[in-house]
């Protein structure tokens, strides 16, 4: 067989196979003793991932021998050349003569702990801001500033959401990240997002919390680290809570206390990671974020406790109705021990400590009604759902989304991230709708000191920051001309985010409303990139330059991003309702 031929994986784990049934077949007959983990004493002597192998052995002589033995008879039954020079070991807890001793009749190398394995570091303390530093270091060659100065504003922010995904995802899978080291994550991304071009400390025009907010709410959606963080723990959590079986499950269950839900007091006693996994689970109010989206789908109903678990609607009854609760005998059973079964016919059976008064009795109503269209199935098993999504299964995103919580919805912005246009002229509209865009007043407030502060276009006293796309006028005549073009009532506001909500055509689906909104983001990019002509490049003003542009940006988002949209920029001038009708 060749080298890449797609049958090699498959012909290499048939081999791996053969590998770990010698591996097994010693350990049978005593020759190997692999490590013996926690209480249940879960025997590891052997561990493989694509075409790495590792082999676990408690400190002896005897057992490097049977292993070399393993080795030598793998090479003679497959055929395979084992490189005991490439191979390594590694001992913990083991003295240094019987180390060396073990290097010499394996004939390989020694490896210091900790080591890096599938680029983690393996043995590193994740408390210290040393095991960070590859991920650190691996972000600012990533995010350094020369490579964004090459970029537009939208591009930066592209690449910052792709590098989030990449290296430092394997680190913040597996470990909590300390609070230093998000803040100093958050620094990069914000540094580069805001600050290129200029040697100097940059402004952060708008905020890093208020960036990492979803665009409905006025943010970019950027990913919190600390949240992103938790989220990519709780799947740990998740899969602990809801699969049955997996070695690794057998040997954290045997470290650690068996079927532990993680309670303060039995954590103290844990590992750190442990500790830190659980914890990241547990932050919020009550139980914490995570046990407040589990949730339970019945079966026979034998795992789930009938007021303190969800399992009907989205919380708890003990939480919908707790005057029952408090009267209640059955306070903490399980569903299966609130009934029973009449042949094939569940009942309810619930006991109170004292006979209902009236309004108790509407109460009890109330609870049955809500608990009767519940189904018990005798045959199947409980199955735990995640509250959130509509499958009931995990996702880190959903768990980030529950992380986050929900921010209110600002209209504007719901609407922008919507329209018809390039993201470079959306970035700039989202800055102009956040009035974070480096104007003269702008940069006065943040303490940059200004020759005058005059409007460019028409040299008046600057009042508002709203002056430069909506009451100069200058500006004033390019709104009226693209007025006219598409022969709407001209609209008036003072405040642009109200100015970019009323700005709408009657008689028009809902995707073309989006062109025109993408327009009216188009005319704020072209009203800024004139003014900044103006200003560093000693440019002519000229109103009906900044409104061609703006038809300009549209036409050629409409020909590259609509198939089938054949107006020549003729056309799209002269008719743009008859173009936009063609856009269903
Ligand atoms: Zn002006």
């Amino acid at each position: 067989m060749r080298q890449g031929d797609p049958l090699a994986p498959f012909l290499l784990l048939i081999v791996a196979e053969g590998l770990t049934g010698l591996v097994r077949q010693a350990v049978k007959a005593n020759l190997l003793s692999g490590l013996r983990i926690g209480r249940k004493e879960v025997e590891l002597s052997i561990l493989q991932f694509a075409d790495d192998t590792l082999f676990f052995c408690t400190d002896s002589f005897s057992n490097v021998v049977t292993l070399k033995a393993i080795l030598r008879g793998f090479e003679l039954a497959f055929g395979l050349k084992i490189n005991f020079h490439k191979s390594k070991i590694a001992g913990i807890n083991v003295h240094r003569n019987n180390i060396l001793c073990y290097m010499k009749t394996l004939n390989c190398a020694e490896m210091a702990v900790p080591f890096k394995y599938l680029g983690l570091e393996v043995g590193g303390n994740p408390r210290r801001k040393k095991f960070w530093e590859p991920v650190i270091d691996k972000l600012e060659t990533r995010l350094s500033t020369w490579r964004g100065r090459f970029l537009l504003m939208a591009g930066r922010i592209c690449v910052i959401k792709s590098v989030l995904t990449a290296v430092p995802l394997y680190y913040l899978s597996l470990f909590r990240a300390p609070e230093l080291v998000c803040k100093n994550i958050n620094r990069i991304q914000s540094r580069f997002l805001w600050g290129w071009g200029k040697e100097k400390k940059p402004i952060s025009w708008v905020s890093w919390k208020n960036v990492c907010k979803s665009k409905q709410e006025g943010g970019l959606g950027m990913i919190d680290v600390r949240d992103f963080n938790h989220a990519l723990l709780a799947k740990w959590k998740w899969r602990w809570l809801s699969e049955e079986k997996g070695r690794w499950k057998y040997i954290l269950e045997s470290k650690y206390e068996e079927g532990s839900e993680g309670t303060h007091s039995s954590l103290k006693l844990q590992s750190w990671w442990w500790r830190d996994f659980h914890k990241v689970c547990m932050e919020g109010r009550g139980q914490g974020w995570f046990q407040a989206e589990m949730g339970w789908k019945l079966g026979r109903s034998d795992r789930v406790k009938f007021w303190e678990d969800v399992w009907v609607g989205n919380t708890n009854l003990k939480s919908v109705f707790p005057r029952l609760y408090s009267l209640s005998c059955n306070q903490s059973q399980t569903v299966e021990e609130v009934g029973v079964w009449e042949g094939d016919v569940w009942r309810w059976n619930l006991r109170w400590r004292r006979a209902r008064f009236e309004r108790e009795s509407v109460l009890e109503t109330n609870l049955n009604a809500h608990i009767s269209r519940t189904i018990v199935k005798r045959q199947e098993p409980d199955i735990r759902v995640w509250g959130i999504n509509d499958e009931g299964c995990f996702s880190v995103k959903s768990a980030y989304a529950s992380r986050r919580g929900d921010g209110t919805c600002i209209a504007a912005f719901d609407l922008l991230w919507k329209a018809k246009a390039f993201p470079s002229v959306l970035t700039t509209a989202w800055r102009s709708l956040l009035d974070r865009l480096p104007t003269k007043e702008c940069l006065s407030k943040r303490g940059v000191t200004m020759e005058s502060t005059s409007c460019v276009f028409c040299h008046s006293k600057v009042k508002s920051s709203q002056h430069l796309f909506l009451e100069c006028d200058v500006v004033v005549r390019v709104w009226d001309l693209c007025h006219r073009w598409i022969n709407i009532l001209s609209v008036q506001h003072n405040a642009l985010q109200n100015h970019f909500n009323s700005f709408t055509l009657t008689q028009v689906s809902n995707k073309q409303e989006m062109v025109w909104k993408g327009i009216w983001a188009a005319i704020v990019r072209s009203v800024w990139e004139h003014r900044n002509l103006v200003v560093f490049k000693q440019g002519v003003v000229d109103a009906e330059e900044m409104f061609q542009q703006a038809q300009l940006k549209s036409w050629l988002w409409m020909k590259y991003r609509v198939c089938r949209f054949n107006y020549s920029f003729v056309e799209w001038v002269l008719n743009p309702m008859l173009c936009i009708k063609s856009y269903k």
